[in-house]
């Protein structure tokens, strides 16, 4: 008899974008008129610059000639797309990451989801709640809980409430925890996380000898330069934190797939008789035993995106995002919704009018507005009475939608 592994079983029956699905489903069948607004899902919606278009093209004609034909990749990426990485996601900022230390992958969900695999079944995992939900359900599927509660808080989880009293950004927990999953800017807070906080963090993970597992998927969205994009702009952050980025978001690369994740050599864990091991080690062993490379059309597309068009040509969509983000925030803030996130990040986060629970206002927003939401509390407990609009559309329909928002709860 095959036997199940249960703890899929502890997850929750629908996972949050399947319900929404199902919802919207039912409501465009009843109403097959209905103009729909999707600011639900996080996925982008402008097409792929024209920098990486040629960039895939001519590789794919190369992949198509004797000399130009390429198998098999390098299991940790192309030098070609390690270098641009290393030069402008980090020595652009005074960080030294070696290109041995990145690892190109397809998709920051997987390695996010993947990471923690190498570590130990008793590891305590702390995230801000609510939270991008990879980070639990995968610890859930590993067994490092017990059963949810009503509420969806599971049991050996330390939840970290985001409110507005901490700027969506709290600090670390008093409990004893040996990983903590930070994401900034935040999904789906839209909240940024300060230097100061970052201080904080690094400095408990270095006294409590714990790692921090930082998702950096939307720092091209970062504003202020003074913000920290990467958690290495922290001092003493390399011997305590992994960082990951993708291109999905500052790209368009969400149907591409191609992200990285940096384990710097200095980074150690310990075995239970406290001898201490290289990171660096256990996840590049992991890598080229469960991975076999990006494709070296979608590494080209990449590089390209660093190119000097590239980079002009994604900082222009990342721009029309957050002018969508500006638009949502000062429409609907001068409508007196209370509203938080949008600024250095493509989601805005609004508390619920009048009290209604997140999937009531998701309702409302559906049936009234015929707008798509993303309810808070699909995010953890206490993303309750808060609902998430994206500023991933064009910008017609982020103008309609802040019109009909504001008449729906109008009066
Ligand atoms: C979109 C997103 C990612 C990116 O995932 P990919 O698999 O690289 O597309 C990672 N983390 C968060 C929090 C996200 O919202």
């Amino acid at each position: 008899m095959a036997h199940i592994n249960e703890n899929f079983r502890k997850l929750q029956a629908g996972y949050l974008f399947p319900e929404i699905g199902r919802r919207v489903k039912a409501f465009s069948e009843a109403n097959p008129n209905a103009p729909i607004i999707r600011l639900g899902i996080g996925d982008v919606t402008l097409p792929l610059a024209p920098a990486v278009v040629a960039a895939m093209h001519e590789a794919v004609d190369e992949m198509g000639t004797a000399a130009g034909f390429h198998g098999y990749g390098p299991e940790n990426g192309y030098d070609f797309l390690l270098e641009p990485i290393v030069e402008h996601d980090f020595r652009a900022r005074s960080v030294e990451i070696s290109t041995d230390e990145v690892f190109v992958s397809d998709g920051s969900k997987q390695d996010s989801g993947n990471i923690q695999e190498i570590f130990g079944q008793d590891c305590r995992i702390a995230v801000t709640d609510p939270t991008y939900p990879v980070y639990v359900d995968t610890n859930v599927m590993a067994g490092r809980t017990g059963e949810a509660d009503e509420q969806g808080r599971f049991e050996g989880i330390v939840y970290l409430p985001s409110t507005a009293e901490n700027d969506f950004m709290p600090g670390p927990p008093d409990q004893t925890v040996e990983i903590a999953y930070l994401c900034s800017p935040n999904n789906p807070t839209g909240a940024v996380a300060s230097r100061e906080n970052l201080e904080a963090w690094v400095a408990w993970a270095r006294k409590n000898d714990a790692v921090i597992i930082f998702d950096a998927a939307y720092d091209a969205f970062i504003q202020d330069p003074a913000l920290p994009h990467s958690i290495y702009e922290i001092e003493g952050a390399r011997e305590c934190a992994i960082e990951m980025r993708s291109f999905s978001k500052r790209a368009g690369f969400t149907g591409v797939r191609c992200a990285y994740t940096v384990v710097p050599k200095e980074l150690t864990g310990s075995t239970l008789s406290g001898e201490r091991v290289a990171l660096h080690d256990l996840w590049s062993r992991r890598h080229a035993t469960k991975f076999n490379s990006v494709s070296f059309v979608v590494q080209r597309a990449a590089a390209a995106a660093y190119s000097p068009e590239g980079r002009k040509q994604t900082a222009e969509q990342v721009a029309y995002y957050m002018a969508n983000a500006a638009q949502l925030r000062e429409g609907l803030g001068a409508a007196g919704f209370k509203l938080f996130g949008g600024e250095h990040a493509p989601y805005i986060w609004m508390q619920t009018p009048a009290g209604l629970s997140s999937w009531d206002c998701f309702d409302r927003l559906l049936n009234d507005a015929n707008v798509v939401a993303t309810p808070g509390s699909g995010f953890g407990a206490s993303g309750e009475g808060y609902i998430r609009i994206s500023a991933f559309n064009s910008r017609e329909n982020v103008e309609e939608a802040v019109v009909r928002i504001r008449d729906t709860f109008a009066g």
